[in-house]
C-alpha cells in the first residue's frame, strides 16, 4: 500500500521487525500485524463560516483487534496522513498488550491545523468527521480519544454526534470526555502522571535521588506540561520547557505552577512569560539535564542530533520521538530509555478506567485512579525491565516483545478465520 510508506510508518513497521525477528514470531503471523486490520479514508465537506465549503481528509485505522475493542486517539494536524495513522495505531496495540489492557489498537486523524478554524467550523468539521467514521466506532468495536489538536470538548461532539445516530446517550463511545458526560477524574493529567510515575521508577532502579535530578521537557501541551508539574511536586527541578515556538531554560528550576499560571491564562509564549532564557528547541534536546522527556511530535531524536544528547534518562512521553538509527546511538552511549509505549502508557490506562466506568454507570474516586493507573504503570515498567535483563535487550525492545507477545498469543489461540 503506497500510501502507508512514510517515515513514521518505516519506523514502526523497523521496530516491529526487529522485535519479531528476536522472538522468532511466527512467519505468517508477522505479514498479518505488519499492516493494520482496517483503514478508512473519508472526505469531510464543512461549510466555512465565509459561506465557502472547504473538504478536509480524515482517517480512521484499526491495528488489530484481536484481544477487544480498539482504541486510539484522534490527531488533528496539518501533517496527518495515513502512514503516521497507521503507525500510530500499531504503537497502540503494542502498548495495550504491554499494560495488559483488553484492546486492540487504533488511532484517528484530520489533515488540518485545528487552530486556523473558528470554534463552530471545528464543531461542524469534528462532526461531520464522527458521522462519517461511525461505521467503525462503537463502545464496543472502537473507541476514540484525544490526542495532539483534540481535547474534552472536541470528544462530546464526537460523543453527542454518535448518540444522536443511535438515539441514546453512549458516553463508552469515547474517552477523554468531560466529567459532566461521562469522564474520568484523572483522564486529563494522566499521561503526565504516568510519564511521572516511570520516571520515578527509573530514577530509583538507577540509584539517582530525585532532589540531583534536573528535567527538560520538549512540547508544553497535554502531556508535557502536566509532567513538568507532576515532577516538580515529586521534588525534581524542571530546567526547561518548550512548545513549537521555542523554549525557556533557568538552571535554578523553572516556576512551573506561576508558568502554567500565566500561559494557561493569555495568549503569552512561553518566552513571553520571562521566567526563563530564551531557548530553541534544538538547545533543549541537548542540555545538561538527568531526564529528557520529548512530549511534542516523533522523530525529534535522530542520528543528527541523538550524540549530542546529554541526559542519563529518556523519558519518551510522544510517540515515535527516537528513530532507530537514534536508538543505536544512544544505546552505545547508555542513556536508560523508557520507550513510548510504556512511557505514555498512563493515558489508555485512565482511557480504559473511564471506559469501564461508562459501561458500569459506577464512578471512581481520583484516589482510586491514582493507585490503579500507578499499580498497572510501574508492573509494566518492571515486567520490561525484567525481560530486558533477562533477554538482555533493550528496554524498547523487551517493551515490543512484551506486548507482541500478548497480541500473538492471542491470535494462534483464536485461529485463523475462516
Ligand atoms: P498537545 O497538542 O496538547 O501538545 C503538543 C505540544 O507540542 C504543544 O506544546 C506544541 O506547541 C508542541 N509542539 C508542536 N510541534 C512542535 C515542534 N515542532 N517542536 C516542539 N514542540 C512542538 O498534544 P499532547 O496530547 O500533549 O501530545 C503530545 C505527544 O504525546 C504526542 O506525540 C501524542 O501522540 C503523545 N501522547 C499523548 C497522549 C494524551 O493523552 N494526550 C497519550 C499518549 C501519547
Amino acid at each position: 500500500m503506497q500510501e502507508l510508506d512514510t517515515h513514521t510508518f518505516r519506523l514502526a513497521v523497523a521496530q516491529f521487525d526487529q522485535a519479531a525477528e528476536a522472538m522468532q514470531l511466527d512467519s505468517k503471523l508477522r505479514e498479518r500485524l505488519k499492516l493494520p486490520q482496517r483503514s478508512l479514508i473519508v472526505s469531510i465537506p464543512v461549510l466555512m463560516d465565509d459561506g465557502r465549503v472547504e473538504v478536509f481528509t480524515g482517517y480512521r485505522v484499526q491495528h488489530d483487534s484481536s484481544r477487544g475493542p480498539s482504541k486510539g486517539g484522534i490527531r488533528y494536524h496539518p501533517d496527518v496522513n495515513l502512514g503516521e495513522v497507521a503507525a500510530l495505531a500499531m504503537w497502540m496495540t503494542w502498548k495495550c498488550a504491554l499494560a495488559g489492557l483488553p484492546y486492540g489498537g487504533a488511532k484517528g486523524g484530520v489533515k488540518v491545523a485545528p487552530r486556523s478554524l473558528s470554534t463552530a467550523e471545528l464543531q461542524r468539521m469534528t462532526r461531520r468527521y464522527a458521522a462519517e467514521i461511525f461505521p467503525l466506532i462503537g463502545p464496543d468495536k472502537d473507541v476514540p480519544a484525544p490526542d495532539v489538536g483534540t481535547d474534552a470538548q472536541v470528544m462530546a461532539w464526537v460523543m453527542d454526534t454518535y448518540s444522536q445516530q443511535v438515539g441514546f446517550a453512549v458516553p463508552g463511545v469515547v474517552t477523554g470526555k468531560p466529567l459532566s458526560l461521562g469522564g474520568s477524574l484523572g483522564r486529563e493529567e494522566a499521561t503526565g502522571r504516568g510519564v511521572s510515575y516511570v520516571t520515578l521508577e527509573a530514577l530509583r532502579h538507577l540509584e539517582i535521588s530525585i532532589q540531583n535530578t534536573s528535567v527538560a521537557i520538549q512540547g508544553f501541551g497535554n502531556v508535557g506540561s502536566h509532567t513538568a508539574r507532576i515532577m516538580q511536586q515529586e521534588g525534581a527541578r524542571i530546567i526547561a520547557v518548550s512548545d513549537v515556538s521555542g523554549g525557556i531554560y533557568n538552571s535554578r528550576g523553572l516556576d512551573i505552577p506561576e508558568l502554567l499560571r500565566r500561559y494557561r491564562s493569555s495568549s503569552q509564549t512561553l518566552v513571553d512569560t520571562k521566567l526563563g532564557d530564551a531557548i530553541t528547541n534544538a538547545e533543549l534536546l541537548e542540555l545538561d539535564a538527568t531526564v529528557l522527556i520529548p512530549a511534542a511530535l516523533s522523530e525529534q531524536i535522530t542520528d543528527k542530533n541523538a550524540a549530542a544528547l546529554r541526559c542519563r534518562v529518556l523519558a519518551e512521553g510522544a510517540n515515535g520521538p527516537t528513530t532507530l538509527e537514534a536508538d543505536r546511538i544512544l544505546e552505545d552511549k547508555g542513556v536508560f530509555i523508557i520507550p513510548d509505549i510504556l512511557a505514555n502508557s498512563g493515558g489508555v490506562i485512565v482511557s480504559y478506567f473511564e471506559w469501564v466506568q461508562d459501561l458500569q454507570r459506577f464512578f471512581w474516586s481520583a484516589t482510586d485512579i491514582q493507585h490503579r493507573l500507578q499499580d498497572i504503570i510501574t508492573s509494566a515498567f518492571h515486567r520490561t525491565l525484567h525481560m530486558s535483563k533477562e533477554r538482555q535487550t533493550s528496554m524498547r525492545m523487551a517493551a515490543l516483545m512484551s506486548g507482541i507477545d500478548q497480541v500473538a498469543q492471542a491470535h494462534l489461540q483464536r485461529g485463523l478465520y475462516p
